[in-house]
């Protein structure tokens, strides 16, 4: 029988998982849950229901795996470990000095209602964080260096939107080529925030709105952009819209380290991902660590898990057979 998928929440996540099921056929989707009317929210999937997310405890039984699709900043925190009372859960909050809080309230309410919890699922955290993983148990006597872009900044683009006088805006995270060579080349530089990425952004202002006051504002931003380089483009409306509304991201994990009795050998590990659709790809992530949850539920592990828990054939429909012939 396939494996029962349900979505909580229905943006770019949401969707995601809905078109990513195609290419996962031991999976199907089962149902979305959403805080909105219903009835507002159209999907893709004829004969799948969409439901008021106070109605999910209806569906406890019907539902395999939840993809929790909310966002990492409010939703998440709350959504996930409320979910875990009733279903096995997934989800991919990537806030990640809050990931250890997150972890202990999920897997609390996971263990004490007998259900399978998986938090921060998807490139980074995620892929990114093996890749991370793999490098210093590889290479422990090394550094190593994660390099974002070039992207859309969720948080940051939010973050322009508040600025007085802006109607609407995005920023790009682009890493510095210079600095990426320079780790890529195995020169194991020491590299500050501003050395490492600069940030664009496109702006649309109010009109009558103080460019010069609304560039200084941004640029001098703690936490967000007084750290950085940064520019700042004023873009028409309609110009923001055609150009600037994908969601292509992607970036740089490595680790450079030395090995031998003089320490006389460098060593370069370095991962890759360049997305066209940051969403498409990370719930693509999500399914084949559902697939594992799955796996992990059946077995009776109850509480919740990361990927680093996770052996990498859990995550096949191959069976150890085919993946020791084909893969290994
Ligand atoms: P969205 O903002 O698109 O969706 C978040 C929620 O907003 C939805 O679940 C939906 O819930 C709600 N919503 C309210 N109004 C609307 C509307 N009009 N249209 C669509 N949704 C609406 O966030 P994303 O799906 O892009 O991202 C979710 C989180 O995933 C991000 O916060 C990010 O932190 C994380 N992420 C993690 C990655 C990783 O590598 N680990 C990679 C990419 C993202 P409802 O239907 O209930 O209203």
């Amino acid at each position: 029988m396939a494996i029962r998928i349900g979505i909580m929440g229905y943006g770019n996540i949401g969707k995601g998982i809905e078109t990513a099921l195609a290419d996962y056929p031991d999976m199907e989707l089962a149902v979305v849950f959403t805080r909105r009317n219903p009835a507002d929210v159209k999907i893709h999937t004829s004969g799948v229901p969409v439901v008021s997310a106070g109605e999910a405890e209806k569906w406890k039984d019907k539902v395999d795996v939840l993809v929790l699709a909310g966002g990492s900043a409010t939703d998440l925190p709350e959504q996930t470990p409320a979910y875990a009372s009733l279903f096995n859960v997934i989800d991919t909050f990537d806030t990640h000095a809050h990931i250890s809080e997150h972890f202990a309230k999920v897997d609390e309410v996971a263990k004490n209602h007998g259900k399978t919890a998986m938090i921060s699922v998807g490139w980074d955290p995620g892929l990114f964080s093996l890749a991370r993983l793999f490098g210093h148990v590889i290479l422990p006597d090394g550094k190593d260096y994660t390099f974002w872009g070039r992207g859309v900044s969720q948080g940051h683009s939010d973050a322009i939107r508040r600025v007085p006088g802006v109607k609407d805006g995005k920023q790009y995270t682009c890493p510095v080529e210079s600095a990426l060579e320079a780790v890529r080349n195995g020169e194991n530089p020491v590299l500050t925030t501003r050395d490492m990425h600069t940030r664009e952004c496109y702006v649309v202002a109010e009109k009558g709105a103080d460019r010069g006051t609304i560039e200084n504002t941004i640029k001098t931003m703690p936490n967000y952009f007084a750290d950085y380089d940064t520019t700042v483009h004023f873009i028409s409306e309609e110009e923001l819209k055609e150009k600037h509304s994908g969601l292509a991201h992607g970036g740089f994990v490595f680790r450079s380290g030395r090995t031998g009795v003089h320490k006389e050998h460098d060593h370069v590990m370095e991962y890759r991902l360049k997305l066209d659709s940051n969403p498409e790809f990370t719930t693509h992530v999500v399914l084949a660590y559902a697939r594992a949850l799955y796996r992990f539920a059946k077995e009776g592990k109850k509480g919740c898990f990361t990927v680093f828990d996770v052996p990498p054939a859990y995550l096949s429909s191959l069976s150890g057979e085919e993946l020791r012939a084909h893969l290994l």
